[in-house]
């Protein structure tokens, strides 16, 4: 089987199967050599890695994996694509295929299996409306991993890298900076995809912490009150908080400890950073949540 990262290589793959692309996967798949190469050595892959791939589509960066990795789990939503991950990587005993929702993948038990429990690297290139839940997913499970290389819209990238001040602030900003290093890796433009989507993409490296950059002694509450503050983005910290019907914070505490840490009682939630989420955080703990 050729190397499939090419127009002409993609398209007869596409035909022999009478391949129709599925808009609710979000099916774009790469065919630009250059940017694969790009994509491997921005994600540090090396002989001595497990690498998990979500979404492989045809296989055109799987192939790209079991050259460089030890070994490749790769897990594709689409049974059509089965059969032809089949023929694409058969040349490859390197490479496990997964017809499964990554959602729904015990990624720990992978781990376990495939790489005995050390931390594996993941990539992936996704629809955007399944990006956060699956970073998400990956970092509070407490997965053992590196890193994440993935290939976001250039606007999820720019909400990833953000601080207090911007519109792109948001609860997904504040997690992927408590949980990672995050650092844009390569531009790419439509034309580098078949089909050809309507705005460009970024790829997007997040490094995982040893040991997050602030200190919350209770993670689960740091990242409620993060939700709620954004979930009300019009509103004060002190109303998003208490309207939020999970959380039994009174007014009263929210507005002790915002004295407490030298802020406006008006100020609004997209204004804190996250050392400021993480004392507000310890101290509505001590309070009593
Ligand atoms: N990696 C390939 C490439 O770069 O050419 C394909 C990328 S395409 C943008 C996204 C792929 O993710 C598709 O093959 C799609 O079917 C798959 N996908 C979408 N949602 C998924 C999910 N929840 N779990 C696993 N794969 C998914």
């Amino acid at each position: 089987m050729a190397t499939l990262g090419t127009p002409t290589n993609t398209i007869e793959v596409l035909k022999k199967y009478n391949f129709n692309f599925q808009k609710k996967f979000g099916q774009n798949f790469l065919i630009d050599t250059h940017i694969l190469e790009k994509i491997i050595t921005a994600s540090g892959v090396t002989k001595e890695d497990c690498v998990l791939e979500i979404g492989p589509g045809i296989g055109t960066m799987t192939q790209y994996l079991a050259e460089n990795a030890r070994e490749v789990v790769a897990v594709e939503i689409d049974k059509a694509l089965i059969p032809i991950l089949s023929d694409t990587l058969s040349e490859y005993d390197n490479v496990t295929i997964i017809n499964e929702d990554i959602l729904k993948v015990d990624v720990n038990r992978i781990v376990q299996e495939k790489n005995g429990g050390k931390a594996i690297k993941v990539i992936a290139n996704l629809p955007y409306y399944i990006t956060t839940p699956i970073i998400m997913g990956l970092f509070e499970s407490d997965v053992p991993l590196e890193s994440i290389t993935i290939m976001v819209q250039k606007e999820v990238a720019d909400r990833m890298q953000v601080g207090p001040g911007t519109k792109d602030y948001g609860a997904l900003s504040l997690a992927v900076q408590y949980y990672a290093k995050p650092e844009v890796m390569i531009q790419v433009p439509p034309t580098c995809f078949m089909p050809k989507p309507s705005v460009g993409s970024t790829v997007i490296k997040l490094t995982r912490y040893e040991k997050p950059p602030v200190e919350a002694d209770d993670e689960k509450f740091m990242f409620s009150l993060i939700r709620a503050s954004f979930n009300q983005r019009r509103k004060t910290l002190v109303n998003g908080l208490t309207n939020a019907t999970n959380l039994k914070t009174g007014k009263k505490d929210v507005l002790k400890a915002l004295e407490e840490m030298k802020l406006p009682s008006a100020i609004r939630g997209e204004a804190l950073t996250l050392a400021q989420f993480a004392e507000l955080s310890n101290l509505l703990s001590l309070i009593g949540k």
